[in-house]
């Protein structure tokens, strides 16, 4: 597999996971139908948590395999990276 691009959002590298959906999900609450899709769905995630100095939480396109996950992260068209915003000092 590639290596995955830069979150476009925050720019974090580390906290790139390539997940299945389901992981996202809580089980005892899904329809099993449901659960069992997305167990076989994948997508790339920022991975958040709770402590604050992690990724931002965006994920990628959905995707039918690991490898196709990775792939469409890498080739998002949309690529916020690009933009610079300058802080002005106001003079
Ligand atoms: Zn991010």
């Amino acid at each position: 597999m590639d290596a995955l691009k830069p979150c476009p959002c925050c720019g974090s590298i580390t906290q790139l996971r390539v997940i299945s959906i389901s992981s996202l999900l809580e089980e005892d609450e899904t329809p099993s139908a449901i659960f069992d899709y997305y167990d076989r769905r994948f997508t790339v995630i920022c991975s958040y948590t709770a402590s604050g100095v992690d990724g931002c939480g965006v994920s990628g396109p959905e995707s039918n395999s690991e490898e196709n996950a990775a792939l469409y992260w890498n080739n998002r068209e949309s690529d916020h990276s690009s933009t610079r915003y300058r802080i002005s000092d106001g003079r």
